[in-house]
């Protein structure tokens, strides 16, 4: 509570303005700004308490308000602390489903952890959705939520139709997202992606045989409706 008080004060003199600070430890709002004349609401994360100097003055300015777009500094800081929280404890452990009618996720995953990453992944897994495609021509695959450590698999995939290495190509993909962290340059752009993240994918046997069943296959899977 003390730090909080200090850290309020030292942004309020370095901004020169007053603020209404809320320090939360949601994983949902990092940084929120309402700039008002009288009294500029701010929610920060509490990793900002521990930011550096450089992050506490582009922050001190962008609560001025002159400059509204978010400094590099600012969102590399952010992106990079996100890596570091854990909010696997919140998830609800019996929500989690992973046999499928076709494939069994925590099988997959605990194959690609033991021969991909020694089995040192410390990750959860669920298929998400309901296996029916909607209207939209893009489909998700697969996503990795960060602070829950939580990998999310398109129940599409639960289907004959897609075979066993292009479903397992996904989780692998996703568990990369973990070891290769998204970053944030000194120009503020974002790498989801990363040069490493390419090259460790392409460490999978079945990178090549997935990538082409992905050609072979784009009709059905971007355009077809069933
Ligand atoms: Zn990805």
């Amino acid at each position: 509570m003390r730090n909080a008080l200090i850290f309020q004060e030292k942004l309020e003199n370095s901004a020169g303005i007053k603020l209404r600070l809320k320090i939360n430890d949601n994983r949902s709002t990092m940084l929120s700004v309402k700039w008002a004349p009288d009294c500029t609401r701010v929610s920060l994360h509490r990793m900002f308490l521990q930011a550096p100097r450089n992050v506490m003055q582009a922050l001190a300015c962008y609560l001025k308000g002159k400059d509204r777009k978010l400094a590099p500094s600012i969102k590399a800081y952010i992106e990079h602390n996100l890596q570091q929280l854990d909010y696997s404890h919140e998830l609800d452990l019996s929500k989690l489903e992973t046999k499928g009618r076709v494939y069994d996720l925590q099988k997959i995953y605990h194959y690609l952890n033991r021969n991909y990453f020694d089995g040192a992944l410390d990750l959860h897994i669920t298929w998400f959705g309901h296996g029916r495609r909607r209207s939209c021509n893009r489909v998700t695959f697969g996503l990795f939520h960060d602070p829950l450590r939580l990998i999310k698999i398109n129940r599409l995939l639960d289907n004959k139709r897609f075979p066993d290495y292009f479903v397992a190509y996904v989780v692998y993909h996703e568990m990369l997202h973990y070891v290769c962290p998204t970053y944030v340059d000194e120009k503020g752009q974002k790498h989801i992606h990363s040069k490493e993240f390419k090259e460790r994918e392409q460490e999978f046997k079945y990178f090549k045989l997935a990538q082409q069943w992905i050609r072979d296959n784009q009709h059905y899977l971007f355009h077809a409706s069933y």
